[in-house]
């Protein structure tokens, strides 16, 4: 069986403050970040993970003398630019002493553009950071502060020009859209501005209002359809014009810029996730794949992990991706990505023979939501704004 590629999520977990927007899991920071301690719970869940990873994805007889390469680091959060560049290397270094990366592997590190963390981002290139991800959000400031964001306009320009400063070829500026008062003048404004510095990635996403967040409670007034709709064309068309391919619904990037950590969510491959709340999926030798969960609290993570002598199974939650669903989930992330995929990719990634989904394939080919040539398939330009619906189809 051949094994889908192995990425590695960091999860820190902590924030300045909680942006009324924000369904991730992260803390308000009170008082200062058990940060050494974390480091080491990190340590010792990656070890944890790594082994035990190897383990079901080995067969029974075999013993593990080539463990699974890790092809991508993600730093997210939380603002993983909270931590001190030292404590990302002391991570990063002890990731690469069990595992041997290959140092030309992404290694990404979300950051805010806040003045205190752009004066790390030197730092974090020295430890090993090759992919600075800012979530600048907008450049307007009054928009900025309706998001409840703690940094400005300017310090996102300071930000950026910082990032490229420091070396880094390779950052994504992340950009929301169709924000409470925004006019399309507003939105393509923002667009413009980010579009300036010539980012080899921008990752431009709609606000959305999600479950338990502040804006479910008390939902702001949000941008018309018509005023969305236009927005998001004619942005759409911008980004094109510059240079920035869309490759998914809400990530576009130059030539060869794509984000290969997130390529790999998107075609169902494999990942660990490590620290408070992080996801992962992991593919076993008898053809199941499993989503694991760590505690969410990070109190409760530390107590977990800061001990070396529990085991990884305990201190995760594991849940088996029924058969039914291992086809939907598929279809889910990868009918994101512009280019689709081969039949090939869903029978390695699926273990599934494709005849199970073919019928439903040619149903959506005739109504004209994806196309198939030879054994590629996609979205049409209509079913790549109807994944919903393309998916109720399949379910
Ligand atoms: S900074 Fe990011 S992770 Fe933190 S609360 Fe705001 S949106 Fe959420």
């Amino acid at each position: 069986m051949a094994y889908p590629p192995l990425t590695l999520y960091i999860h820190i977990p902590w924030c300045e403050k909680k942006c009324p927007y924000c369904d991730f899991n992260s803390h308000k920071k009170t008082g200062s970040l058990p940060e050494a301690d974390y480091i080491k719970a990190l340590c010792n869940d990656f070890d944890r993970d790594f082994v035990f990873a190897n383990r079901v994805s080995a067969k029974s007889n075999q013993s593990i003398t080539e463990p699974r390469q890790i092809q991508s680091i993600f730093i997210g959060g939380g603002t993983p630019s909270l931590f001190d560049p030292l404590s990302i290397k002391t991570l990063l270094e002890h990731i690469k002493a069990r595992t041997n990366y290959s140092p030309e592997i992404e290694i990404t590190l979300e950051a805010n553009p806040g003045t205190a963390e752009a004066a790390k981002f030197a730092g974090y290139k020295e430890a090993g950071v090759n992919r600075l991800s800012i979530g600048v959000q907008s450049f307007d400031d009054k928009k900025l502060k309706i998001l409840g964001r703690l940094h400005t306009g300017t310090q996102s320009h300071k930000a950026i020009t910082l990032a490229k400063e420091a070396g880094f070829k390779n950052y994504n500026v992340d950009i929301m859209h169709t924000l409470p008062g925004q006019t399309v003048a507003d939105g393509l404004r923002d667009l413009e501005t980010a579009l300036a510095f010539q980012p080899p990635h921008l990752s431009w996403y709609e606000l959305t209002i999600e479950r338990n967040t502040v804006f479910y409670s008390f939902p702001p007034t949000l941008p018309n359809e018509t005023i969305a709709q236009d927005l998001y064309e004619l942005g759409n068309q911008k980004l094109d014009a510059r240079g920035l391919r869309q490759y998914e619904i809400s990530a576009y990037s130059t030539k060869n810029r794509s984000s290969s950590h997130n390529l790999n969510y998107w075609q169902f491959g494999d990942y660990l996730g490590i620290g408070a709340g992080a996801h992962g999926k992991i593919s076993y030798s008898n053809g199941e794949i499993y989503r694991s969960a760590k505690r969410k609290q990070p109190d409760k993570y530390l107590k977990n992990f800061l001990d070396r002598s529990t085991s990884a199974k305990i201190n995760c939650e594991f849940t088996l991706i029924e058969s039914d669903q291992i086809s939907i989930e598929f279809l889910l992330n990868n009918l994101r990505l512009r280019k689709g995929f081969t039949i090939e990719l869903f029978e390695q990634r699926t273990n599934l023979c494709f005849s199970e989904i073919s019928a439903k394939v040619d149903q959506m080919v005739s109504k004209g939501l994806m196309s198939r040539v030879e054994n590629h398939i996609t979205t049409t330009p209509v079913g790549f704004y109807m994944i919903d619906t393309i998916l109720e189809e399949f379910s």
